[in-house]
């Protein structure tokens, strides 16, 4: 495997390589860089999403600045102001021990006054969206007549968005004589005419999808009914509690409208669009950054180049029109080695859009179930239990002790456990225990209905719960490998596999299910026993249309609470939102429950 040092760079920055935490450099860096150092060349470098292109072009630049003049030198074109500030930032990183180097970011909707002052300053080298960036030419802001590189950062997404012009506006400033780097994830026709236009025999480089971060996703699709759409990505919300995800709708007004619907029930959420001011989104931003928010609800443009890493979930609330915009999507979350999971909510008449996405992308999507209101009343009770194990004790608590342990006094262990968990259950099994089926109904597949309970069904496919999750640093592909391993099944026999925090789920066909539980009897791992159970839900296993959820109606436990108050103290994340809706909060734990407040009128078919 080829090294950092291997690639001609100069030792300042190979420190700063170290510094990064890159320790091999990925196949684009690998075949770019040394092309880049070598001589002087035009070039076009295909590679996808998250494959490390702003290092493949910040490394080979930098090491070609001339420190010592304050020139500028070197000019990189990217789509959107967000990307132009991650690529500065990027460079700023990358050129920490080079003395002398500015990089100045150029973009709309801020002082143009003061980007011009930066750049009087001096900036080797500039990053600019293409619009403020003909601007400040033709105010005379910025010269870019003596430029030496030209780099065309995302220039399928530049052109998508209309910068044809811009860009041949401003190539038309620089000298002849100069490199450009073209870097585009696709080569679609006006990508292909700009480096016909512009470029000198350019060298070329494609990097196979197979190394790329995309393959490092799985996706999935929901086939649900258009009114349902809502409903079902909370639920998707509820089954992940260790959400962080960005949501992609098609419009800003549907954007700002489920957003606001996911705030309102309780939700960590945010939304980007481009009718928010800059100050507004950068606030969005920031919080997703710290991951306050956990499902950013936004449109294409504006989430386009957002490199945030460890996104679980892309969620396309709708499909885009452009085949090629779902490669964009789903290429924000399985970045930097980590996976992750693109989910496609469709109606049926959007499923052979699937099979088109399928085709481009030459991987399959997985048909998955919205889990029923039991499934998530399970998936909750694990929660909370792993959370009631993993609290930390507060000593504040000491002094109520005596007198708490004066009411337990008399109860066994046993049942005090069953008291604590049916406290909250009643209260999840109550709020879902109505809930329909989201799963639109015409699939096929209804025949294969499962009996549920107990049993261990000889055949069909079998759901299992696995006392080991996100905090074990498994993902679905590490625990599909482990299990697979484990119990030495074949490639294909475990599947929909679902990780959540501290435990996970994993369906496998019933011809196997002795040999798995029989692997995972007395297993230890660490010294600690890896617990495998046959999950009481079938859980995206397939499952007849009719009536499912309605079959879970176990216990009649408090049917005599007032429905309203139970939605809202059956709460959300949002703690703050939840105390400003006044309801009695007998929150504790699953706190991620959505809970939909009574005075929405819009909310009221859901369940
Ligand atoms: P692209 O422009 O191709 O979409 P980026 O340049 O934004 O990708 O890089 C994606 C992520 O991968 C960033 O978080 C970046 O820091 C990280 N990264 C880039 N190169 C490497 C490497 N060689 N090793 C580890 N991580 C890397
Ligand atoms: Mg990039």
């Amino acid at each position: 495997m080829t090294k950092f040092n291997e690639l001609g760079l100069k030792q300042s920055l190979l420190d700063a390589v170290t510094d990064l935490g890159f320790e091999t450099p990925s196949e684009v860096q690998e075949k770019a860089i040394p092309i880049l150092l070598e001589g002087e060349t035009d070039l076009v470098a295909l590679a996808q999403t998250g494959t490390g292109k702003t290092a493949a072009f910040g490394f080979p630049l930098i090491q070609k600045i001339d420190s010592d003049s304050r020139t500028t030198q070197g000019l990189i074109l990217s789509p959107t102001r967000e990307l132009c500030l991650q690529i500065t930032n990027e460079l700023k990183l990358y050129s920490k021990y080079e003395k002398n180097i500015n990089v100045v970011a150029i973009y709309g909707g801020a002082s143009i006054t003061d980007q011009a002052r930066q750049i009087k300053r001096g900036a080797q080298i500039i990053v600019a969206t293409p619009g403020r960036m003909k601007d400040m030419i033709s105010r005379g802001l910025v010269n870019i007549t003596k430029i030496d590189y030209c780099i065309l950062d995302e220039a399928d997404e530049m052109l998508n968005m209309g910068f044809f012009e811009d860009i041949k506006d401003i190539l038309s400033n620089t000298p002849d004589e100069k490199s450009t780097w073209l870097f585009s994830a696709t080569m679609p026709k006006e990508v292909s005419i700009i480096a016909k236009k512009f470029m000198h025999s350019p060298k070329e480089i494609t990097v196979g999808a197979k190394n790329s971060g995309a393959s490092t996703v799985q996706h999935e699709y929901y086939q649900v009914s258009g009114r349902d759409r809502y409903p079902a990505l909370k639920r998707l919300a509820d089954t992940n509690p260790g959400i962080f995800s960005v949501v992609f709708c098609r419009t800003k007004r549907d954007t700002q409208r489920v957003a606001e619907m996911l705030i309102e029930d309780g939700y960590n959420a945010g939304a980007l669009h481009g009718d928010l001011s800059q100050n507004q989104r950068d606030l969005v931003m920031n919080s997703f950054r710290k991951k306050q928010i956990q499902m950013l609800v936004a449109t294409d443009v504006a989430a386009r180049g957002i490199d945030v890493d460890n996104i679980t979930h892309v969620i396309n609330y709708q499909l885009p029109d452009e085949i090629e915009t779902y490669t964009h999507r789903s290429g924000r979350t399985g970045r930097a080695g980590k996976s992750g999971i693109s989910i496609v909510l469709v109606t049926r008449s959007e499923t052979r859009k699937i099979r088109a996405i399928e085709n481009k992308i030459n991987q399959k999507f997985i048909l998955k179930t919205i889990p029923t209101g039991m499934e998530i009343c399970e998936i909750q009770l694990y929660h909370l239990a792993n959370k009631i194990k993993d609290a930390e004790i507060n000593e504040e608590v000491e002094n109520y002790l005596p007198a708490i342990n004066d009411v337990f006094a008399g109860i066994e262990r046993e049942d005090l456990i069953k008291k604590i968990i049916s406290a909250e259950f009643t209260r999840f099994h109550d709020y879902y225990n109505k809930s329909k089926d989201l799963n639109s109904p015409d699939r096929g597949e209804r025949d294969e209905r499962r009996e549920r309970g107990g049993e261990i069904p000889t055949s069909g496919s079998v759901r299992y719960f696995i006392n080991v999750g996100e905090k074990d640093d498994y993902d679905w592909m590490s625990l599909k490998d482990f299990i697979r391993d484990t119990a030495q099944l074949g490639q294909e026999d475990v599947f929909k596999v679902d990780v959540k925090e501290s435990f996970s789920f994993f369906n496998t066909d019933a011809s196997v299910t002795q040999q798995v539980l029989s692997t995972f009897t007395e297993f230890k791992v660490d010294g600690r026993f890896v617990n495998v159970e046959v999950s009481k839900n079938p859980g995206g296993g397939r499952r007849n249309s009719g009536g499912s959820s309605g079959g879970g109606r176990r216990t009649g436990g408090g049917g005599g609470r007032d429905r309203g108050r139970d939605r809202d103290s059956s709460g959300g994340r949002d703690r703050s939102k939840r105390r400003d809706s006044g309801s009695s909060s007998s929150q504790g734990g699953g706190g991620t429950f959505s809970g939909k407040r009574r005075t929405k009128k819009r909310n009221t078919d859901f369940f």
